[in-house]
């Protein structure tokens, strides 16, 4: 990781800068500052100011399947930090590969300080399959599959690709995410781990999970012992030491730009605040913070039936009732209620159901 700091102290004063450097005796860097060195990513090489669009590749091993992952590469003229940007972990959530097809056309590299890597579609396999949480050869989820395995299934080679040319050269990260294909989300919101990673990561992550814009916040608990444990695209990218934040814009496999458009804007507001470019931050005034979430498993396999009466985005008391699944006859198995009283965060919106499915999500609401 780059000194974060230094990173963004320079880019707001070239003569600050030069005395800060030239007292930890750095000067060679400084002789850049105008004229960073092209950015390698994989096979990809960028020259300052320029954009480069390439695949990483993913090879076969042992004769399994091979695929790859589309990126943009965006890399400035002026020095400045490194921010990855993920859509497309889970292949059937659309919002964020929609955004990040817009993106490239918003930023100028050369008026950008800084590199932005975009990940179209982490997960290509899911995104051709058409499948929801788990990838279509091996059913593993690319989002419980970090660090990855070079040697392993399909799912865990993409993560090991990601992880070493997405989320290791990076100063920021943001895992882009939406309601999976079958999945119920409002309000739209971003995220990061308050207790996972150092002080300054911590500090740093929440700087750009406000920065984003959106008018909720979760903050994810607990924290990774090894990088083996963080098994999560964020969690991975924090055990490591660098910033990162998630986001949760759309649902259902919808594509409407009251998804699509708040994740632009946000990244945008990212980039602007990280002062990659220019511009003034948009922001909603005093944003909701949701401490703590609560999920409900199901406890049969089904039909399910969301309530008609509560919708998501929804503040709901505890015992409101939510749902209720049937066996595949129609005879009433279960009747969900919300455990406890929050924010209808996440609800499954389409039949199937599966023992063990966290079929709702409940944000309970902190301190400002
Ligand atoms: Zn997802």
């Amino acid at each position: 990781m780059r000194n974060v700091s230094a990173v963004r102290y320079c880019s707001l004063s070239f003569a600050l800068c030069l005395i800060m450097w030239t007292n930890t005796a750095v000067i060679a860097q400084v002789s850049t500052e105008n004229d960073p060195n092209p950015f390698v990513l994989a096979q990809l090489v960028v020259e300052p100011g320029k954009m480069v669009q390439g695949e990483i590749i993913v090879n076969s091993v042992n004769g399994d399947t091979s695929t790859f992952i589309p990126v943009t590469v965006l890399h400035g003229s002026q020095e400045g930090p490194v921010l990855s940007l993920i859509a497309g972990v889970h292949g059937s959530e659309y919002s964020p590969i929609l955004s990040m097809q817009k993106l490239p056309l918003l930023v100028d590299p050369s008026n950008l300080s800084g590199t932005v890597i975009i990940v179209h579609i982490a997960n290509m396999p899911a995104f051709t399959g058409r499948t929801i949480y788990f990838g279509p050869n091996d059913l593993k989820n690319l989002n419980r599959s970090f660090p990855g395995n070079p040697s392993g299934t399909v799912t865990e080679r993409i993560a090991f690709e990601l992880t070493t040319h997405v989320i290791k050269p990076a100063n920021y990260v943001i895992d882009i995410h939406s309601g999976d294909a079958n999945e119920s989300l409002r309000p739209s919101y971003s995220a990061y781990y308050a207790e996972a990673g150092s002080e300054e990561v911590v500090r740093e992550s929440e700087r750009i999970a406000m920065a984003f814009g959106l008018s909720t916040v979760v903050q994810f608990a607990g924290s990774y012992d090894s990088v083996n444990d963080a098994i999560y695209t964020s969690a991975q990218a924090v055990t490591l030491g660098i910033p990162a934040m998630d986001v949760e814009s759309g649902e259902l496999g919808v594509i409407g730009d009251r998804y699509v458009s708040p994740i632009t804007k946000g990244v945008l507001n990212v980039m602007r605040e990280l002062d990659m470019i220019e511009g003034k931050l948009e922001l909603p005034e005093s944003p909701l913070i949701i401490a703590d979430r609560t999920r409900v498993y199901s406890e049969h396999s089904g039909i399910w039936y969301a309530d008609p009466l509560v919708r998501t985005g929804d503040y709901v008391t505890q015992g409101t009732r939510l749902g209720v699944i049937t066996d595949y006859f129609g005879n009433e198995l279960e009747t969900v209620t919300a455990p406890a009283s929050g924010v209808l965060l996440i609800l499954f919106g389409t039949p199937p159901v599966n023992t063990g499915d966290p079929i709702v999500v409940i944000g309970k609401v902190g301190e400002p």
